[in-house]
């Protein structure tokens, strides 16, 4: 497949979209404790976007998907759908996903949020998920490959002792959420696409305290451990420039 390049402007208008992403990240992580719904959080984030003139969240519609957030409790790993029957719960973990588009560009950005006071191993599992996005991001070097990202989340989740969901990937990101190329968070240095300036990529590593294996629940996106294990999901959306990544999403 393409892999496009941006223009400056273009690059501009997802750095605008990508600060309403963090912003909202930001305000999820004022708005998460025990007792509130993830259907509360997916209301506050849409009230959120739809604020600034001309944001839009890019999840509601995207293969139908209902809501603005993808909201994962737990053994949830990704695309957990908000609703007002899921009330968090003092202990859990809950990833939140989110989307924006301005000008018909997106940006696209993850983390996973505390619910109350967690245990110390379910810290060092947000820990070293954060740090194994922070090393892909380092990797994403004009000149580098795709695989060399993966590479480096891998390496940082396994010495840990994590397991790296193999079956979900980053991905390409601009006029179109996903874009290619598909982007592994394991893999070999120097395999595949090569990366130049202008390339837009959202890098988000989905890590695992147990076995990374998947399966989806009966909604159709909910997508779970098999073992039951906890799972984290950071992600930024980042270019790459001649004198290194720039992280959109912040
Ligand atoms: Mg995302
Ligand atoms: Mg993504």
């Amino acid at each position: 497949g393409m892999i496009t390049i941006k223009s400056a402007r273009e690059i501009e208008t997802m750095a605008r979209a990508g600060h309403i992403v963090f912003e909202t990240l930001a305000l999820m992580r004022t708005v998460v404790r025990p007792g509130i719904t993830t259907e509360d959080l997916d209301r506050e984030a849409e009230a959120f976007i739809r604020s600034h003139v001309g944001a839009t969240p890019s999840f509601k519609g995207l293969y139908d998907f209902p809501k603005t957030l993808c909201t994962s409790i737990d053994e949830e790993i990704v695309h957990g759908i908000p609703s007002t029957r899921r009330v968090l719960r003092e202990g859990s973990i809950v990833s939140v996903d989110v989307g924006a588009c301005v000008d018909g560009l997106h940006a696209d950005s993850a983390t996973t949020i505390p619910v109350g006071a967690i245990a110390p191993d379910v810290q060092r599992l947000l820990d070293v998920t954060e740090r194994s996005l922070h090393a892909g991001i380092a990797a994403a070097l004009a000149g580098n490959h795709v695989g060399d990202i993966g590479h480096a989340v891998q390496r940082v989740a396994e010495t840990a002792e994590f397991g790296v969901v193999r079956e979900l990937v980053g991905h390409g990101i601009g006029t179109r959420f996903h874009e290619e190329p598909q982007i592994p968070n394991f893999g070999a240095p120097r395999r595949g696409p090569q990366l130049k300036p202008g390339m837009t990529l959202a890098i988000e590593p989905m890590i695992t305290m147990g076995n990374p294996a998947t399966r989806t629940l009966k909604d159709n996106w909910t997508v779970v451990t098999q073992d039951g294990s906890l799972s984290a999901h950071f992600e930024h959306t980042i270019v790459v420039t001649a004198t290194g990544p720039r992280i959109l999403t912040n």
